[in-house]
């Protein structure tokens, strides 16, 4: 592991386990200490949050961080409420729900930065997420750490594929786990 260096704590928004494999891997490669939060209110159903969750609990025990899990915040309706009636803009306001829980939880635990595994897919809106991030931040002393972490896309597909871990086919809300199959319900005539 890379030489740690002041102000290297660092609090990772995790959406699920194949996605923070490579992103642990590499801000840990840059000095940082990592810890992971689980806060995902918009992953529906509950079944898939528990899905997800389990797969990440795995990762981070081959990897070895601790993970702070929100468990008894995961309210799928706090994020429908959040994107009722703005559908079609809904990735901004899961996005915010999402960050703006992670900036609090990681000021009151003293982190110097906070950042999101949002930024390492290629399927997230990741400018979005990166402008989001920085104006949340402002100039409070927990900065947004922005990387992009993309280039490791395949990479982490990779490994995930080697641990075994669950691997998602939709983002996680509703909306879009219903327009991954409506092909297959196109079909259905
Ligand atoms: S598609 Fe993904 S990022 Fe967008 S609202 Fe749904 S779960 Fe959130």
């Amino acid at each position: 592991m890379a030489r740690q260096f002041p102000g290297n704590r660092v609090l990772v928004h995790i959406c699920c386990g194949p996605c923070s494999i490579t992103v642990v891997q590499g801000l840990r490669a840059e000095g940082f200490e990592v810890t992971g939060l689980f806060y995902n209110p918009n992953i529906h159903p509950a079944s898939e949050y528990l899905r997800r969750r389990e797969a990440l609990v795995e990762v981070a025990a081959r990897l070895e961080f601790p993970v702070i899990f929100l468990d008894r915040e995961y309210d799928p309706a706090l994020y429908l409420r959040e994107i009722a009636f703005r559908e079609q803009n809904r990735c901004f306001h899961c996005y915010r729900l999402r960050l703006e829980r992670t900036l609090k939880v990681a000021r009151r635990g003293g982190f110097a930065r906070f950042t999101s595994t949002l930024l390492y897919s290629k399927q997230q809106k990741h400018d979005l997420i990166r402008d989001l991030g920085r104006d949340l931040a402002g100039a409070s002393k927990t900065a947004f750490l922005y990387r992009d972490f993309r280039p490791t896309w395949k990479k982490g597909i990779e490994l995930s594929k080697s641990f075994g871990i669950y691997r998602q086919d939709y983002c996680g809300c509703i909306l879009s786990e219903f327009e991954r199959r409506r092909r297959e319900l196109k079909a259905l005539g």
